[in-house]
């Protein structure tokens, strides 16, 4: 068992009963409690929540009563539960890709007539994994709404991959489907927007950081481009003279120390700091490269170790002459890994594709098909998902309050699921749970666990992201810069993509400058120069109290400001906006600067975390504080185990 000491720093606000701690503010405070959600039933006809637009993610409506729970106010004027009378073999809560494989592991045990429940807080099942789907005239657009890819830093396990394998999704085949050179035919680049608050004047300059090719196949090399950022850029003498010297390995930073010694000095120091105090590189160049790894970490370099950004190829390190392998406390993301790399495949719903695979596969009815490229357009049937002669049934628009087993946990033959749902309170039964939801959630709602665990759970922190889908009627600004990826690290977005071009299924891209697209920008919702745990918390609080119109605004000026000079005029041009807000975004990843558990080895926050207690299990990628879709495979699998186990 881990001393509790050992990752106090970490857990300064785990309280799980310090709802400030939390960081989020309830919507509704001092109000009774509102119907979970004021949505429409999932069996009316039209309910269909991807081609909704406006506030997504974690929509409104979502959280309220979760965080009426929290903050402790739920109960005081809870209606009385009603019985529905419903038992299940299995009742997982959270219906995101954890929650669906959940499901689709214990069946394999159990057989297909195991029934199964899975509730799920959101609208729309899938969790992060979510399908934005637009109309332009005739054409249909979709776009992702939160998990881009198949992709992960370590590979995939046996596990992992033979469910990626048995959903019929052939992972080596990607590069049939995207046009890896459709861009490049246009003359579009990577390029960096310079805004004039940060760096003096608004300018859009070819991406001298990029390194020409990604694992997304896009082809981008583009030899000159070092030479010609510095001849564009608006940087001081200064920096453009510490600009090449980033790369240069003529010169060791950390004389007289091994290369394990130098990992170890750099782990515990943030690459910020190692820029500014180790390297003496101008406060611009920090600047610069501030934001590069918000769609990594959410965090920008301030929080991010030296050693991380070594490992992440960033520059600086070249004259240190580091031994290739991760020195201790590496961050699992930063860890090179070549067949890792090559596991990529990305449709164009990202992984919500994934997500609506295993539902097919555990109600047929519910999405027509049976291949993994005519998922991509098939419509879902929302109406299949909770039907009583189904032996699987995903009830949505459903927060789960409360699960206790019906006796002591060790001998207990049920577990009650109690659940709020359009004013109501319910309770089902079930001979085995699988707690698939977040893991900061599972304190309030299942009072049996130890302090110990409640405050392990509670650990895990959530890094709060914006994905926003903008559908525009072109993308003739973009040609005219001659751009298709901007990096901007002084704005709001600190990146704005057009979509991957890739067709499958007959869905087809935009191939075109005069056809409508999805653009894509991302935001991490940070604090720099606080340990990344406050700017996750901080980052929350702000993303649920900004208004959408708000959020409107900064894209509409962000997108005029940075395509202003192609023609592109926001009233005219943007079609429809779709604002991903993630406060509960990534599982939190352990970091070498702030977790002093994570440098020292031995066992960590999520391992006890996730241990089962009588006939609950645990799953969800925060029961290994790692943010990818195998991990939220993986830990589906441990769990079923584990409750097949008992
Ligand atoms: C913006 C974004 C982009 C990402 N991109 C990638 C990517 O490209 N590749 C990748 O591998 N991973 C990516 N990830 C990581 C992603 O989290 C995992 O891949 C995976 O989708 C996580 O699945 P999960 O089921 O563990 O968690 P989730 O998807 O969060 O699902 C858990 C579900 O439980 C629900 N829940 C919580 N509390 C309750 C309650 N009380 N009652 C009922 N339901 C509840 C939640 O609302 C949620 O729907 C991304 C994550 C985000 C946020």
């Amino acid at each position: 068992m881990i001393p509790a000491e050992m990752w106090a720093a970490a857990a300064a606000d785990i309280d799980p009963l310090n709802t400030e701690a939390q960081g989020v503010g309830s919507q509704n405070p001092g109000s009774q409690n509102p119907g979970s959600q004021n949505l429409e039933a999932q069996n009316l006809a039209g309910y269909y929540p991807p081609s909704k637009t406006g506030l997504r993610g974690d929509h409104v409506g979502c959280s309220e009563t979760m965080h009426r729970v929290r903050d402790g106010v739920f109960w005081a004027d809870a209606p009385k539960a009603i019985e529905t009378g419903e038992s299940y073999d299995l009742v997982i809560v959270g219906g995101g890709i954890s929650g669906l494989a959940a499901a689709h592991f214990f069946r394999k045990v159990a057989g297909e007539k195991a029934r199964i429940l899975i509730l799920e807080n959101h609208d729309d099942f899938g969790g992060h994994a979510k399908r934005n789907e637009f109309r332009a005239g005739n054409a249909m657009r979709l776009g992702f709404g939160g998990t881009y890819s198949i992709e992960s830093p370590a590979p995939y396990s046996a596990t992992a991959k033979s469910l990626i394998e048995e959903l019929g999704i052939d992972v080596p085949s990607y590069p049939k489907y995207v046009d890896k050179n459709l861009y490049r035919s246009f003359g579009l680049k990577p390029r960096i927007f310079f805004d004039k608050e940060t760096f003096g004047t608004d300018k859009l300059v070819i991406n001298g950081l990029h390194q020409g090719s990604d694992e997304s196949g896009l082809n981008d090399h583009d030899a000159d481009a070092r030479t010609i950022f510095l001849k564009e850029a608006p940087l001081t003498d200064k920096a453009k003279l510490d600009f090449p010297r980033l790369f240069a390995s003529d010169r060791d930073y950390l004389p007289g120390l091994s290369s394990d010694e130098k990992k170890a000095r750099l782990a515990r120091i943030s690459y910020a700091r190692y820029l500014a105090e180790v390297m003496g590189v101008s406060d611009e160049i920090i600047k610069l490269l501030q934001a590069f790894p918000h769609p990594l970490f959410g965090v920008g370099i301030d929080a991010v170790a030296a050693q991380d950004a070594w490992g992440l190829g960033l520059p600086g390190f070249a004259g240190l002459k580091l031994e290739p392998g991760p020195g201790k406390g590496m961050n699992r993301d930063c860890i090179p890994n070549e067949e890792a790399e090559r596991y990529f495949f990305h449709f164009p719903d990202g992984n919500a594709t994934i997500a609506r695979l295993l539902v097919r596969q555990l109600i047929p009815g519910a999405i027509s098909g049976n291949s993994a490229s005519d998922v991509v357009l098939a419509k879902a049937d929302y109406s299949k998902l909770d039907e009583a002669p189904s032996p699987v049934r995903i009830r949505l628009n459903s927060t789960v309050v409360k699960v206790q087993h019906r006796g002591a946990p060790e001998s207990a033959k049920e577990v009650e699921i109690t659940y709020f749902s359009d004013k109501a309170l319910k309770t089902v039964r079930a001979a085995n749970c699988v707690l698939a939801c977040w893991h900061v959630v599972i304190p309030y709602i299942a009072s049996e666990l130890s302090v110990a665990q409640k405050q392990a759970l509670a650990s895990a922190q959530k890094v709060p992201l914006l994905y926003n889908n903008v559908l525009m009627r072109n993308w003739t600004a973009f040609q005219k810069l001659e751009t298709r990826a901007i990096y901007c690290p002084g704005m709001y977005h600190t990146s704005v993509n057009l979509d991957l071009p890739v067709s499958i299924g007959g869905y087809e891209c935009a191939k075109k400058p005069d056809e409508p697209i999805v653009v894509h920008m991302m935001k991490a919702a940070c604090h720099p120069g606080k340990p990344a745990r406050d700017q996750h918390r901080l980052g929350r609080i702000a993303l649920y109290s900004t208004t959408f119109e708000t959020y409107e605004r900064n894209i509409r000026e962000q997108l005029a400001r940075m395509l202003g000079a192609g023609g592109f005029d926001p009233a005219r041009d943007i079609l429809e906006i779709t604002v991903n807000r993630w406060p509960h975004g990534y599982a939190y990843e352990y970091n070498s600067l702030f977790d002093q558990f994570w440098l020292e080895g031995g066992e960590q926050p999520c391992q006890v975390a996730r241990k089962p207690f009588g006939r609950i299990a645990i799953a969800n990628a925060d029961a290994d504080a790692y943010a990818y879709t195998d991990c939220a495979i993986d830990q589906a699998y441990r769990a079923v185990r584990e409750l097949n186990r008992s």
